[in-house]
């Protein structure tokens, strides 16, 4: 019978599919005890199941190997760590050697201790790891009790699962799983990263759906809106046709600019940069004509892992991403840690009150001169191969910009030592602290360019944190004081000459570009795979006419008048 679920989009795109249900509740083992004299055997059973799950990732990975980028497989060596770790697998001997616990109830009991900890950290991104040990048991798990092989997933079918883990994403998708339904997970887990570079849909905290659909009922999955149909009718599948040969004609549509000018129809170019960090997101950028790369957040190095990079290995990484663009520059946030960006090196501090107001983004690298010394050595050097620029993240004063500015100097003239011949590069900062907002005019000067990250501006000007689900729609940019303070610094910006762009996600959604450009923005930073519909968006746009609407959007008290606002400027 048809019914319909609304969960969380986490990754878009619509797909139709048969559902194959997955649940990991056999890891609900009881507690049971083997006999002494088979506490030997019992260990061992478990040392083949974990040898089994290494050979697993094992030829997993050399699967992957050069078919996706570094970012995808790291996901799956992070299993692999989680498999050899020594306190994982003594812990579970000594529950079977001590406790004389079947191998299985070991499992569940180390499971559960190791959860709680999980769910006892702040840190949605530390917390969202609970998925990847959930994987690595139930892989484990499967290898205890299989009997037969586990069922493979075949083309055609949406996985409805209580949980699902990066690593198994891309092997899924290589089988043809048009799209996943999930009860566990949020946008910000990996997998919901990860799915969305896969042009995966996926649907989270789809805990109703999972109770009610069976093995191959059919499926409706909208991984955009987050809506779930189940058994679709006529119209429901009417709908789908049409909705896919609309996509299909857009994208045929979309694919002509990939080499036109993103220029309004009054003839006004506009600047559009890619936020891109992978090798895909570079090629990407490429192939549709990115002017360069607006940022490039230079935390995701430093995320996964418990040694800092050096020097060298920053450098290649620069250096590669400065090759990959051709010539066209690419911008280095320098380490935007902290806050929510918490890495297993642990510099990120870690019992902070109030971590969003405290030491993250700039502030964390002038409190380690050397780390911020070693990544400013290693962006110096990139810049032998390619024009680069630097951009400073939470900057809140003019003070952090002087200091950060010499430091870059003193960078590039131990680089120059070294016989590189490189000139300092354009250093710009990133605006997303209010007072930094209003009190651009004193940046101006100590910089060369502006990226306005309206991700965290819009969190801290509406003391709205930008991860918390429960605060809904408070998270919106559509406020008068948002965009009054958008154009305070767009315009100060074009009265100084200092370019201004914006990079946070405001920047990537096509519908808000008339309301960017009515506020004077010229430059935008977005991620490549939205960056074909923006072109054409602005295409679309008579930026005088928008520009004679521009009082109006500022008069707007409330954001009903904004949305009007922006549907009278959408061309009919
Ligand atoms: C922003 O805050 O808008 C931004 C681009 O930075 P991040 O999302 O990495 O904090
Ligand atoms: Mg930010």
């Amino acid at each position: 019978m048809r019914q319909v679920f609304a969960d969380h989009g986490a990754s878009r795109g619509l797909a139709l599919g048969r559902a194959r249900v997955r649940l990991s509740r056999a890891l609900e083992v009881g507690e049971r005890h083997v006999p002494a004299a088979q506490v030997g055997a019992e260990a061992q059973r478990l040392q083949h199941a974990l040898d089994a799950a290494r050979e697993e990732m094992r030829a997993l990975r050399e699967k992957l190997q050069g078919a996706l980028s570094d970012e995808a497989v790291e996901f799956v060596d992070l299993h692999a760590l989680l498999l050899d770790d020594p306190e994982l697998i003594q812990a579970l001997d000594g529950l079977i050697r001590q406790e004389r616990y079947s191998a299985g109830y070991a499992l569940r009991v180390q499971r559960d201790r190791l959860a709680a900890v999980f769910e006892r950290m702040d840190d949605p991104y530390l917390k969202a790891r609970l998925d990847d040990l959930d994987h690595i048991i139930g892989r484990i798990h499967a290898h205890l009790y299989r009997r037969e092989p586990a069922p493979r997933s075949t083309a055609g079918e949406v996985l409805v699962c209580d949980n699902v883990a990066p690593s198994e994403l891309i092997q899924l998708q290589a089988q043809g799983v048009v799209a996943v339904v999930s009860a566990a997970g949020s946008p910000l887990s990996h997998s919901a990263i990860l799915a969305r570079s896969l042009y995966l849909p996926l649907v989270v905290g789809a805990t109703e759906a999972l109770d009610r659909i069976n093995d191959g009922d059919v499926l409706m999955v909208d991984g955009e809106s987050g809506r779930i149909v189940l058994d679709p009718d006529a119209a429901d599948l009417r709908d789908y046709r049409a909705r896919r040969q609309q996509e299909a004609r857009e994208r045929r549509g979309l694919e002509r600019l990939r080499s036109k000018p993103t220029r309004t129809l009054d003839g006004t170019d506009i600047v559009l940069y890619a936020n891109a960090e992978s090798r895909e997101d570079m090629a990407r950028a490429h192939a549709v004509g990115a002017a360069g790369v607006g940022l490039y957040r230079t935390e995701f190095l430093f995320l996964q892992r418990e040694e800092l990079p050096d020097e060298e290995e920053q450098f290649l990484a620069y250096r590669d991403a400065v090759l990959a663009m051709g010539g066209r520059p690419v911008t280095f946030r320098t380490l935007d840690l902290g806050a929510d960006k918490a890495d297993r090196a642990g510099l990120a501090l870690a019992n902070e009150d109030n971590p969003a107001l405290g030491v993250r983004g700039v502030r964390l690298s002038l409190l380690y001169d050397e780390v911020f010394d070693t990544q400013l050595r290693a962006i110096a050097r990139a810049a032998a191969y390619g024009p680069l620029r630097v951009l400073v993240p939470m900057v809140s004063c003019r003070e952090e910009l002087l200091i950060v500015r010499r430091r870059l100097r003193r960078a590039v003239a131990a680089v120059r030592r070294r016989g590189v011949a490189v000139e300092p590069p354009p250093m710009g900062a990133m605006i997303e602290v209010p007072a930094a907002a209003i009190g651009v005019h004193g940046l101006l000067d100590a910089v060369d360019f502006l990226s306005v990250g309206t991700n965290d501006l819009v969190q801290y000007l509406l003391a709205v944190d930008r991860n918390n689900d429960a605060l809904g729609g408070l998270y919106s940019p559509l406020h008068p004081g948002v965009l009054r303070l958008l154009a305070h610094v767009i315009g100060a910006g074009a009265r100084h000459g200092t370019p201004v762009a914006v990079c946070g996600e405001m920047a990537g959604d096509p519908m808000l570009a008339p309301l960017l450009l009515a506020l004077g923005l010229r430059e935008f930073s977005l991620h490549p795979a939205n960056l074909l519909e923006l072109r054409r968006a602005i295409r679309d746009c008579d930026l005088s006419a928008l520009q004679a609407r521009a009082d109006k959007l500022l008069q707007a008290r409330d954001r009903a008048a904004i949305e009007r606002w922006l549907q009278a400027a959408v061309p009919a």
